[in-house]
């Protein structure tokens, strides 16, 4: 086997994965911590990674409370609402309350806010988003963190966190790969933030074939931010809560602004509109909730999975009246240029002028993350001021294992954040690790040798196995001694998809479904040894193979655990048809042991702390 150089690196605060909530901690940590040394980590190039990569048109998490137009308050209740009364209202409340600051932030360092001409105030989308100029937002974030850490490793995949010899709930690090040189890396770090971002691609997307990798959330978000901390023993919540998007067919691209800003609206194939027609049977799956406003996302996406089932689809948005007014033909278009500039060029191909013709609308592929109108992710520790006691167990942030935090799509129960109130979170996090370093954490940890090797040689085994199986075939991607990530990729999205609730199951699953993609998930978990690379690119994607199974596993369980349907939209347990406040107005948990490979699951009670 080709011995690999290994680079060791102290730190004292290790951020893992640089995009909007590692750029925020990356930020914050230095502010508190003048003298320590802030570590960023990233598997691309913090100037062009993670779900903002390639710009964003609105800034949806936005108070605006020096013009009295939000309070926190308000938005706790907002997002509550949409997901169905389960959230962690501290942790909302907590993002709320700073986010304003953070965005003044952005824009002090360059990022063009639109204004309204009017007021003067910034220009609103809808009752949260404020618009931006944004094609240019992540660079602007990134050259923040860049000025304020120690050293940024960029194409760094990191892999496995390590744990304290002595302390065995406190994290010590981690350890990953260049993929670009496949160099080693081992991090000891006295804190570890993880905010490696959400997870597409564990649900058969729509796009195969000719359109794979075309997803709505990031391709590239292959589920670290859950992976790391549950092999570290963190528990994580609320990982049943995936989301499904209704956006434009084949491009994914947002309906926000065309809705928000462009008064835009839906109806069915045959010009009606028609969510009032399923109001009723609504309210008979979820009580009150439909006649909540705004209504909650997912009871839309219901309604109009339900108007295609009925056989009234396609659902087209009305753009053909808004597209009259040029200013708001302008707006149309530049939302998709400084966002999702695929939209236009499936439009053009497509010989769609939203001008002309009302564009159809899908649902996507379920996604998980934190940071949306989702919350799935690690269950952590509230703000000392406003959480309640069950939720606090020492800093801010910090999930169940010691010395170990997160931001962004990575932390769980708190929906809502977006790009703002993830760099926000990030902050949170680093203050928080920063007095966690200062207080407890000051000795550096200890990291045993023989685990690092141990790692090492799991890291680069999928190399060794293509080096080695290559030559027992001739031609061709099939061997019978390895698997491609590829192929395990392919399967890992057919199993979720057909047991536990993807789109060719209309999001419908049971519990014989989900035992048995259990199981499957299983047999796939044990074939993960034969995976084969044949280069760099393919290990990092073995790796991402990898935390893609090991998140998905959490969310089967955690799916076969609620026994009701809560999301109707997201989606639904055949078998328990109706939510069910009584028994499920909770939070779900589940802990893995990596030794055993068992889960413990259990439930945590939800506590509105806002009226
Ligand atoms: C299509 C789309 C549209 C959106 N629209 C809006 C909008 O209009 N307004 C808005 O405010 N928000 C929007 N969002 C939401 C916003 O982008 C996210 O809330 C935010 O980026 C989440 O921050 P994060 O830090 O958790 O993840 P990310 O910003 O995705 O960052 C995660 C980082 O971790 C890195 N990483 C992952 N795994 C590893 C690993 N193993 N090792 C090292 N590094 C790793 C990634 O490369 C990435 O840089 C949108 C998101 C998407 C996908």
């Amino acid at each position: 086997m080709r011995r690999r150089k290994t680079v060791s690196m102290d730190a004292d605060i290790l951020v893992i994965g640089g995009g909007m909530g590692g750029c925020g901690a990356t930020y914050e940590s230095r502010y508190w911590g003048r003298d320590l040394k802030i570590v960023c980590v990233e598997k691309a190039n913090i100037e062009r990674s993670g779900a903002v990569a390639q710009g964003l048109y609105a800034i949806n998490c936005y108070m605006g409370m020096h013009w009295n137009e939000n309070q926190p308050e308000d938005h706790v209740r907002y997002a509550r609402n949409d997901l169905m009364g389960l959230v962690r209202e501290d942790l909302g409340y907590d993002i709320a309350r700073h986010v304003d600051a953070t965005v003044h932030k952005f824009e002090e360092w360059g990022l063009p806010i639109m204004r309204d001409p009017e007021t003067g105030r910034y220009q609103r989308e809808g009752k949260w988003q404020i618009m931006i100029h944004g094609e240019s937002y992540k660079p602007i974030v990134a050259e923040a963190a860049r000025k304020a850490a120690s050293e940024i490793y960029n194409r760094i995949m990191v892999t496995h966190l390590l744990m304290d010899e002595a302390r065995p709930n406190r994290v010590a690090g981690a350890v990953g790969f260049n993929v670009r040189t496949g160099e080693f890396y081992v991090f000891r770090a006295k804190a570890v933030i993880v905010a490696a971002g959400g997870a597409s691609h564990i649900f058969k997307p729509r796009a195969v074939g000719e359109g794979m990798g075309r997803t709505w959330y990031a391709p590239w978000s292959s589920a670290s931010a859950y992976a790391l901390p549950i092999l570290a023993g963190a528990k994580m919540t609320q990982m049943e809560n995936r989301i499904v998007l209704t956006r434009f067919k084949d491009g994914y691209g947002p309906v926000g602004a065309y809705f928000l800003h462009l008064k835009t609206y839906t109806q069915n194939a045959y010009g009606q509109d028609y969510e009032a027609f399923w109001r009723d049977s609504i309210e008979k799956m979820v009580g009150d909730y439909v006649n909540h406003h705004p209504v909650p996302t997912c009871l839309r996406n219901h309604a109009l999975l339900e108007e295609v089932k009925a056989g009234r689809g396609p659902i087209r948005m009305v753009t053909k009246e808004a597209f009259q007014d040029p200013h708001k033909e302008t707006v149309g278009w530049e939302n998709f240029l400084g966002m999702t500039i695929g939209q236009a060029v499936v439009w053009a191909s497509q010989n769609i002028d939203p001008k002309e013709i009302n564009p159809e609308l899908t649902t996507s592929e379920p996604y998980v993350m934190g940071s949306h109108a989702t919350c799935s992710g690690a269950w952590a520790s509230g703000p000392e001021d406003c959480a309640p006691a069950d939720y606090q167990w020492g800093y801010n942030r910090m999930m169940t294992v010691e010395g170990l935090f997160g931001a962004g799509d990575a932390i769980g129960g708190s929906a809502h954040k977006f790009s703002s109130g993830s760099f926000t979170e990030g902050r949170i996090a680093g203050k928080a690790a920063v007095r966690y370093v200062n207080e407890i954490g000051r000795e550096p940890p200890a990291v045993s040798e023989a685990e690092c090797e141990e790692l090492k040689t799991i890291v680069y085994k999928p190399l060794e196995n293509y080096r080695i199986g290559r030559n027992e075939i001739v031609a061709g991607t099939v061997s019978p001694s390895y698997l491609l990530p590829l192929h395990g990729l392919q399967r890992l999205e057919k199993i979720m998809d057909e047991y536990v609730g993807g789109i060719s199951a209309y999001y419908t699953t049971n519990e014989p479904l989900l035992t048995r993609g259990l199981e499957l998930l299983g047999m796939l978990k044990e074939d993960l040894a034969h995976l084969g690379s044949e280069d760099l690119h393919q290990l990092q994607r073995a790796w991402e193979l990898h935390h893609r199974v090991l998140a998905s596993e959490c969310v089967t369980q955690h799916t076969l655990f609620r026994t009701e349907t809560r999301w109707p939209g997201y989606y639904y347990r055949a078998d328990h048809p109706k939510l069910d406040d009584q028994d499920w107005h909770c939070f779900t948990l589940s802990r893995y042991d990596r030794h055993s490979g068992k889960w413990a699951m259990e439930k945590a009670p939800v506590y509105h702390i806002i009226d």
